[in-house]
């Protein structure tokens, strides 16, 4: 993403020159609606609240770092999926986006379906009372045991990844007694990312069978021909954080075509296509998202096209948002520590969790946002990096954001838009203890996923 060079004075020229960053926002307290949650407010009296709930009471009560979820936004989300998506195709939440049986009620409750990848996130589901013809277990290597847990429980959809699976799993359900829903992911030569994507033929990745070389049509063959299996339909999955539909475009295309050779081949019209994922979120000011009803309307006209060309009933569609639901739903609240100004280059703002809590930017150099939350400030805006507490230069949570001068240890700052990716990806480096999701809504505040303690990391060192 290319990102305007800051125009301040010379303090800051010699990293001008990198142009990572925005322009400091005109007004360092206002939040920009885009990246907060809808519930976050700045009241009267200076402090930021989320549900009604300022964050210094939040603070107090559950500590930091701590994720903070607006369970009415993340209703309202999957409210809004699940209209624009209508009767005629099914909304899949991707559960490791962030998954806790709170949230699986939710889903329940909203109407939606669930994806797991693990036997634990399927454990998870069935423990919070998703029912199992509701869930699609994905997953490049699925164990014979989690295999045997999903056909068991009948899971609505297992999406196989392999040959070999495909044998596993029909094989499996034979043994059941079974027969099971199947899809096959095929890769469909589409690397999506963001406001890019590349068409290529073949695909270097871990996940699902070629088209390329007719490698996902042999699959079909062998799934039709398998007792165990009812072979429903086709998925792809491009990519995360898309903002583009042209690469969604191509990927419609060229599973609508494996659809026509598999109605030419076999006589038979698979009825569904899941075009899987990543939807992209606004992290900062510069992000844009689709609304759903946008992205909705757009699949379904480019699959209904492809399909009167090649003569085939449109299927059913599903997609499967996860960052798009939770992502923007829950900020992160930390504690300022230690606070280090770099002359000519910028501030480090140490806070009480980092890389543990959040390892999207050392992984994948993500953007974040960042703001004073505990009080506003008339200071001119210092440009700085937001660090964790960890042993670890990359240990950097906003690499390049704006934060007032006046900033002091204790303060209380916040990164929105950390729903997703963040407590399902963390970790207990240098023994953190993982920090609590909790659940704010009209005015309380309820812990869904709690801290970690002490206690729970010795107890599992036995040694
Ligand atoms: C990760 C993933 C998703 C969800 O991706 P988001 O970027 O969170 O929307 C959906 N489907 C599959 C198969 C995935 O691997």
């Amino acid at each position: 993403m290319s990102r305007s060079a800051h125009p301040a004075g010379p303090r800051h020229a010699d990293v001008l020159t990198e142009g990572h960053y925005s322009a400091p926002p005109a007004d360092l307290n206002s939040l920009d609606q885009k990246v907060w949650s809808r519930t976050v407010t700045r009241t009267e009296d200076g402090e930021v609240a989320v549900g009604g709930i300022e964050v210094s009471r939040l603070a107090e009560e559950f500590g930091t770092p701590a994720y903070f979820l607006d369970e009415a936004d993340f209703r309202a989300r999957c409210r809004a999926w699940a209209d624009a998506f209508g009767r005629d195709a099914d909304v899949f939440y991707a559960g490791k986006a962030f998954l806790s049986r709170a949230v699986v009620r939710w889903l329940h409750e909203e109407g939606l379906n669930l994806d797991v990848c693990s036997g634990t996130e399927l454990a998870t589901a069935l423990d919070a009372g998703m029912p199992a013809e509701r869930i699609a277990f994905h997953g490049n290597n699925k164990s014979e045991a989690e295999i045997r847990r999903a056909v068991e429980a009948g899971v609505g959809r297992i999406v196989l990844d392999s040959f070999q699976e495909i044998v596993r799993v029909a094989h499996i359900a034979r043994e059941l007694g079974k027969v099971q829903k199947a899809f096959i992911r095929v890769t469909v030569g589409v690397e999506a990312h963001t406001h890019e994507f590349i068409a290529t033929a073949h695909e270097d990745q871990k996940f699902g069978i070629a088209l390329a070389g007719g490698q996902a049509a042999e699959a079909v063959r062998r799934a039709l021909k398998l007792d165990g299996l009812e072979l429903t339909g086709i998925h792809s999955h491009i990519g995360s954080q898309i903002f583009d539909m042209a690469g969604f475009e191509v990927s419609a295309r060229r599973v609508v075509q494996l659809l026509a050779e598999v109605r030419d081949e076999h006589g038979v019209e698979l009825p569904e296509i899941d075009l899987g994922g990543g939807l992209g979120i606004a992290y900062t000011s510069d992000d844009d998202p689709r609304e759903p009803h946008e992205i909705a309307k757009a699949l379904s006209e480019i699959v209904t096209r492809e399909c009167d060309a090649a003569g085939l009933r449109a299927p059913r569609i599903s997609v499967e948002p996860g960052r798009a639901i939770v992502g923007p739903t829950a900020f992160t609240l930390y504690e300022v520590g230690t606070i280090k100004p770099l002359e000519g280059l910028r501030t480090y703002v140490s806070v009480d969790g980092g890389m543990s809590d959040n390892i999207r930017t050392a992984l994948y150099d993500a953007e974040y946002s960042v703001a004073l939350v505990s009080r506003t400030s008339d200071a001119e805006p210092m440009l700085v990096r937001v660090v964790g507490k960890h042993c670890e230069s990359g240990d950097i949570v906003v690499s390049d954001a704006f934060l007032p001068a006046d900033l002091a240890p204790g303060d209380l700052i916040a990164v929105p838009a950390t729903g997703a990716y963040c407590r399902s990806m963390a970790s207990n480096y240098n023994h953190a203890l993982r920090p609590p999701v909790v659940a704010v809504r009209d005015g309380s505040a309820r812990v869904i996923v709690r801290r970690e303690t002490e206690e729970d990391l010795l107890r599992l060192d036995v040694g």
